[in-house]
């Protein structure tokens, strides 16, 4: 570093300004591009050795980077992962243990709050709603772009449960936030691409590329946007004082272990990540064989960017391991997975690695030699007793001593849900207290056949074929009639099929069996309102918020439904509630326009309605409501242009022509206005805004 600097002093005392410029931004504070690639696994790229991958650009970072061989996440779940990632903490630490239901606490400082009191603007693009910003990983971002499961999607689009945003869109999105975002600071931009998570949608070209493999095909397109971002930085200038850091969440099992996603086991195959680091100027490449851990990374890089790491980070600083200048000192590698745990009342699964051996903390615990056994095929407890009781020692002590005094991020329950949830021994984590961990309950090895069981019958569902769903659902609950998930999904598949009343009486079974299920009190209340039961409808939706009070959509409907009931000043502050946490949301906007209409407060609603147009321009209902509003307000010309716009979408909508006509009336066009309106009655013979027009019109 002092070499560097009097290098670039004498070589401005030469008159040799240009030399200086790298050296000048060197001083200045790097950039920093963050890169999580959802679900991608090492072993699948070029740059870890697999030859079938496409993925240049990733192998380029590494050829001129640093490139971590033994990198590992805590947790195979997105959202814990990320935690972890962003405030450089354990997730027995920071409490967000699973998704969805858990909220990173305030108070725990996250590495896009340290960057913004450095002076970095902060940015963030994401790729999937369990990165929402109501999970609170936004903390310290001045744009969260977490915009993906718009309303429109959400509920207009038929049956849409998956949603994401392909990497081509959330590149897109960071560029113009580094171009026209940023007021000309330094960046800290976050990037996701979620395109190598279920469900896959490589292009043509890819798929073709990779025959029956559309893993592969998706982390080569994931390659392709990033090389085509790099590109686009390099042309603008700010690449070369980057810093460039790509990682993955977690893996993907693939079928190893039985396991075909992530989340339920700890083993490599989704334990281990790709991690590489290229600082601000690098060029010449590092290898790094020691274990590090995903919580390193936040000290890791600020380190690298010359900043003081806060107290409360755990991980290692490895910034001299990424700089080339030692390999740095080899750490327990902590990891847990409390989902079999959460969603199934199984065991909990916690391990440990430590240089090249593996132990995994079950009711029949496991004992690995990496070296010999990457694969983890054969499990040597047996022979292991001693170094096992040594691992053991090691994990306790770590929990022990990061775990916070009194930290949950685990939403709060009320005591008699608590209680009832304790008694079923379905969850570890009522009351918004910490999982615990324990060795009594089933090993998850014991269920992996279940749990495939019940994947396969949530990716029916999310492929809308909703009779294989239901056969699946069945099947599990022949064999356990209380299974929650089975339950959901077959109290779901009849709601999608509208058989409401057997929809209803499966969804009461499971708000019996799994009283603390968010998302089951939340379907029986939707049910319950199509049913035109409000008081049920109101009491489930008043759970499900009480369950999981980041839930805006049941907020949100509960609003609609208060509204519906006359209880406006009741529905007014709870569709607020839920506009806090969405404020997109088009549907609590339309809903909160009709309450400051009929209030009188006639341009607050327009306000409120013209955001919603500009973010849902192809809903009609907001629409129409804005034109009558203009209307109301005195601006007929205002109001015809925007139901001449709405008719150019959609000629035949009768309510767009009813309100252009009385639009003409008002301006006094009256022949024009008698034709509109005719045309709007014969489309739909008892629309009475067009019918009340006329009349006044023969006046
Ligand atoms: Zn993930």
């Amino acid at each position: 570093m002092v070499l560097r600097r009097t290098l670039c002093v004498f070589a401005v005392a030469l008159g040799a300004a240009m030399l200086c410029g790298l050296a000048a931004a060197a001083g200045a504070p790097p950039n920093v591009l963050l890169v999580t690639l959802d679900t991608v696994r090492p072993d699948h790229l070029g740059c870890y050795g697999d030859r079938h991958a496409l993925t240049p650009t990733l192998d380029e970072l590494a050829r001129t980077g640093t490139r971590f061989t033994q990198a590992y996440t805590t947790v195979p779940l997105t959202l814990p992962a990320h935690a972890t990632l962003l405030t450089g903490t354990y997730p027995f630490f920071h409490g967000v243990r699973d998704q969805p239901g858990y909220r990173l606490p305030d108070g725990i400082p996250t590495l896009a709050e340290r960057f913004a009191a450095a002076g970095y603007a902060t940015g963030a693009v994401l790729a999937s709603p369990v990165l929402d910003a109501r999970y609170g990983l936004n903390r310290g971002f001045s744009y969260y772009d977490d915009r993906i499961a718009s309303v429109m999607q959400e509920e207009a689009v038929q049956g849409a449960t998956v949603v994401k945003r392909p990497a081509s869109e959330v590149a897109r999105r960071g560029l113009d936030w580094v171009e026209h975002g940023r007021g000309g600071k330094p960046f800290f931009l976050w990037l996701h691409f979620y395109d190598a998570h279920l469900p896959y949608a490589p292009p043509a070209a890819l798929r073709a590329r990779f025959p029956g493999d559309p893993y592969d095909a998706s982390i080569a397109l994931i390659d392709q946007t990033l090389g085509r971002l790099l590109a686009v930085g390099k042309a603008q200038g700010w690449l070369a004082h980057t810093t460039v850091v790509v990682l993955s969440d977690h893996g993907e099992g693939l079928g190893e272990h039985g396991e075909s996603t992530h989340g339920f086991f700890i083993y490599n195959a989704t334990m281990r990540i790709p991690l590489l680091i290229r600082p601000a100027g690098a060029t010449s490449p590092h290898i790094v064989t020691t274990p590090v851990s995903i919580v390193d990374v936040a000290p890791t890089l600020l380190r690298l960017c010359n900043l003081s790491v806060p107290a409360g980070m755990q991980g290692r600083k490895r910034e001299a391991a990424v700089l080339g200048q030692d390999g740095g000192s080899a750490t327990p590698i902590y990891l847990e997975s409390y989902y079999p745990l959460l969603h199934l009342g199984w065991n909990p699964l916690r391990g440990l690695v430590m240089g090249e051996q593996k132990y995994i903390e079950a009711p029949r615990r496991e004992f690995y030699d990496l070296a010999t056994d990457p694969a983890e095929r054969h499990n040597v407890e047996a022979t292991h007793q001693a170094p096992m009781a040594a691992f053991q020692e090691v994990l306790d002590t770590l929990v022990r001593r990061h775990s916070a005094v009194s930290q949950s991020a685990r939403t709060a329950v009320d005591p008699a849900t608590a209680e009832t949830f304790a008694s079923l021994g379905y969850l570890g984590a009522p009351g918004g207290l910490a999982p615990v961990f324990t060795l009594d309950r089933r090993d998850p090895k014991d269920g992996i056949g279940e749990e495939e069981q019940l994947l396969s019958m949530a990716h029916a569902y999310q492929a809308h074929n909703f009779v294989q769903a239901e056969a699946r659902a069945q099947a599990i609950l022949a064999h356990d009639s209380r299974q929650p998930l089975a339950l959901d999904y077959l109290g779901t598949v009849r709601f999608e099929r509208h058989d409401l009343k057997a929809a209803q009486a499966t969804l009461t079974q499971l708000v019996r069996v799994a009283p603390f299920f968010a998302t089951g009190a939340a379907q029986l209340a939707h049910t319950d309102e199509q049913l035109g039961d409000r008081t049920a409808a109101e009491r489930w939706y008043r759970q499900a918020v009480a369950l999981d009070p980041g839930d805006a959509r049941s907020l949100r409907q509960l609003g609609l439904l208060l509204l519906d009931s006359g209880r406006a000043a009741e529905a007014e502050t709870t569709l607020r509630r839920a506009l806090e946490l969405q404020p997109d949301d088009v549907y609590g906007l339309n809903a909160l326009s009709q309450i400051l209409a009929e209030r009188g407060d006639t341009a607050g609603a327009i306000g409120l309605l013209q955001h919603v147009v500009a973010t849902a321009p192809r809903l009609l209902p907001p629409r129409l409501n804005l034109g009558y509003l203009y209307l109301r307000a005195g601006q007929a010309a205002v109001a015809e242009q925007l139901m001449r716009d709405t008719l150019r979408q959609d000629p035949r909508a009768a309510g767009a022509l009813a309100i252009l006509g009385t639009a003409q009336l008002q301006q006094g066009h009256r022949t024009e206005a008698e034709t509109t309106l005719r045309h709007a009655l014969q489309v739909e013979p008892g629309n009475a805004v067009a019918a009340e027009a006329l009349r006044r019109l023969k006046k």
